[in-house]
């Protein structure tokens, strides 16, 4: 049943490339009657980790477990290491993203280098790799200030109408490219009645991580950003970005049985809520129509993997869309499958990832609308990249964005829709 899901198989229809062929394969190395080899290791990292085939499963077979246990099997096997490999994961996943610090400065710099126009100007050196060259040029611009200069370490609502205590969780990539997302859901927050908590030195959730086999940074890190929060005092800890959130949902899951930290996890875990989840169980108020909203604008939707498939959400987006004044909500076709982005899938299965994002825009443009809204940034990214070399003009936008613009808008005169920034 999973298989026409599984956007790998549905490319190649190749059994191995399925998650029926990739399970077969994960049970027999833990059975012992197959050997880890280098074979299975890229197999699994051909994998878009997307959990379509999770949704798509009538028993329930817990393809997340099995995946993120086999890719830690396969870095302790270090079948796959190489020089390059080993000193790009060891820069970014045990380095840059395992302090706030350290990645605040990276993006600082990478801003410079921006600025001054050195990534345009390092692809005119043909004796430096093409792969580099390419990704100086396709790097997203960094904002020109990060998440903690953008919102403070408490914000409470005008008038002091505090109904609930939040913390708001700001992301790795997404405080470096889409601070203002960030804004956008604290000023969100604050307008139904949300008290905000958004501590400044926050860093990566782990995510990324966990999903490439490194459990035990994933858990350094889940300590940090549980330390970081006045868990026993909120009501809930928000997150904006869908890869974030369905594993922030979980972090219990990396502990012992037991343990002290399992004990902080679990209650952790019950507080997280994507921003969709939470604003529609408190019962978010409906921007009112204004002689500002008049003009129509027709808004399609992409379900990002780890919130439908991660999180099962896939109702509340859409309720909020289609609650905003003069919004021409129309479904996109295949709205659930994966866009190629999956987190660093895009850097390191290029020709797949390309695949699906053409398909992905080629759905886009089938809806005619003008805005495309999605709840994650690897996915806003992505898609921008597929709009921008087909140099289509719709807009990518978080859809907590277009909430906030509508709040806005019934104290401005403007009805340009929010741009990602990208
Ligand atoms: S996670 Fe996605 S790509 Fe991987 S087997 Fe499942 S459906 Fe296929
Ligand atoms: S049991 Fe679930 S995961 Fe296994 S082949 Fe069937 S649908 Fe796919």
């Amino acid at each position: 049943m999973c298989l026409p899901s599984c956007p790998t198989y549905q490319e190649t229809k190749i059994e191995r490339n399925s998650p029926r062929g990739r399970i077969s394969l994960m049970k027999a190395i833990a059975e012992n009657a197959m050997e880890l080899t280098p074979e299975f290791a890229h197999e699994l990292y051909f994998c878009l980790g997307c959990l379509a085939c999770q949704s798509a499963c009538p028993v329930g077979v817990d393809y997340k477990t099995l995946f993120e246990a086999s890719r830690q099997d396969i870095e302790k096997s270090k079948v796959l290491n190489n020089f390059f490999r080993l000193t790009a994961r060891t820069l970014l996943i045990k380095f840059l993203f395992l302090s706030p610090t350290r990645l605040r400065t990276f993006g600082k710099l990478l801003r410079l280098f921006q600025k001054t126009g050195l990534d345009k100007w390092i692809n005119g050196f043909p004796f430096l790799p093409q792969k580099l060259r390419e990704m100086a040029l396709e790097l997203p611009p960094i904002a020109p200030r990060f998440s903690f200069e953008l919102i403070s370490s408490h914000e409470i609502p005008s008038g002091n109408k505090s109904l609930y205590k939040v913390g708001l969780l700001t992301g790795c990539v997404q405080d470096l490219v889409f601070p203002n997302i960030n804004r956008d859901t604290a000023d969100v927050l604050l307008h139904n009645g949300c008290e905000v908590f958004c501590p400044p030195r926050q860093g990566c959730c782990g995510s990324l991580h966990a999903h490439n086999g490194e459990i035990e940074t994933a858990q350094q890190l889940a300590k940090a950003l549980i330390s970081a929060f006045p868990v026993e005092r909120l009501d809930g800890i928000i997150t904006n970005s869908a890869g974030c959130g369905s594993h922030l949902k979980h972090f219990a899951e990396l502990f012992p049985k037991g343990s002290e930290w399992r004990k902080k996890a679990e209650k952790w875990d019950q507080k997280v809520y994507d921003i969709h989840e939470w604003l529609v169980k408190i019962g978010y108020s409906i921007p009112k129509p204004t002689s500002l909203t008049i003009h129509s604008i027709r808004v399609t939707y992409h379900d990002a993997c780890h919130l439908c498939h991660g999180q099962k959400i896939k109702n509340e987006p859409r309720k909020i869309l289609k609650s905003l004044p003069n919004v021409e909500f129309v479904e996109l076709k295949d709205a659930d499958n994966c866009c190629g982005s999956a987190g660093i899938y895009n850097i390191l299965q290029p020709a797949m990832a390309k695949k699906l994002l053409l398909k992905k825009i080629e759905r886009i443009k089938e809806t005619t609308a003008s805005v495309v809204c999605t709840a994650n940034p690897g996915c806003l990214l992505f898609i921008q990249k597929g709009l921008r070399e087909q140099a289509l003009n719709q807009q990518p936008v978080h859809p907590i964005s277009l909430l906030a613009h509508y709040y806005r808008l019934t104290n401005q005169d403007s009805l340009e829709v929010p741009q990602s920034k990208v």
